[in-house]
């Protein structure tokens, strides 16, 4: 069977992490609806657009076309024949794709080109909405949360092994205003879904939270 997986929750949870090893077990498709955001986000500071601009910014969502290639640890991000993959990781990216996720005509646009991804099969998707609104039938909802101060953790020793040193306050500080940015906005705001499972990863490893998933998936 070939179900819908909706994995939603706060900044830094690890949705990724586990969406992406959940789809490799039942070989689903993955799709990161964060990176499209991310990539739209991209494209308008490279457009040099203003991102409080919400017509160019939403010109820019209709005009930009984002691909997924499969790979291996990770998957890569185009916009259009541009490699993006890492771009979109940036901190300039990460502390501004909020105010362009805000822009309803953007997120109109996204849900619609993935509930297209969605319907080619199996699907792992992960973001803040997908079991709130683009996938409100999905068979498994997972609501990912972790501390604040544990994702920051996470955050922190990602970026030490790429050679980054931000302070982990400093961290800390901008996974709690991106999380409040996606939690009180006006459209599709970060919420846990009604029927959805929550699951707390603080004290929880990787393979836990995977095993976890794949339980509740296969009953
Ligand atoms: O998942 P990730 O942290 O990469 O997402 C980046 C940003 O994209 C989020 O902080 C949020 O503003 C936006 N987003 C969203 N809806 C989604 C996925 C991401 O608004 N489904």
């Amino acid at each position: 069977k070939a179900l819908q997986v909706a994995i939603d929750g706060p900044a830094s949870a690890g949705k990724s992490t586990v969406a992406k090893l959940v789809a490799q077990q039942f070989k689903y498709i993955y799709c990161d609806t964060g990176a499209m955001y991310r990539a739209i986000t991209l494209a308008a500071l490279q457009e040099k657009v203003a991102l409080t601009d919400d017509k160019a910014v939403t010109k820019i969502a209709q005009n930009t076309t984002i691909t997924f290639k499969p790979g291996d640890p990770v998957q890569q991000v185009f916009i259009g024949t541009q490699e993006v993959t890492q771009a979109i990781r940036e901190p300039q990216i990460t502390n501004n794709v909020s105010t362009v996720a805000a822009i309803e005509a953007v997120r109109t646009e996204m849900v619609e080109q993935q509930r297209v991804i969605a319907s080619r099969g199996g699907i792992v998707m992960d973001g803040r909405d997908i079991g709130t609104t683009v996938l409100p039938d999905a068979q498994v909802k997972i609501f990912l949360v972790a501390s604040a101060h544990e994702r920051a953790v996470r955050r922190y020793r990602e970026n030490i092994k790429k050679g980054i040193n931000t302070p982990l306050s400093r961290l800390q500080e901008e996974i709690e205003i991106r999380d409040k940015k996606d939690s009180t906005r006006a459209i599709s705001p970060l919420k846990q879904a009604d029927d959805a499972v929550l699951l707390d990863t603080t004290s929880l490893s990787i393979d836990e939270v995977v095993k976890k998933i794949s339980t509740i998936i296969m009953k």
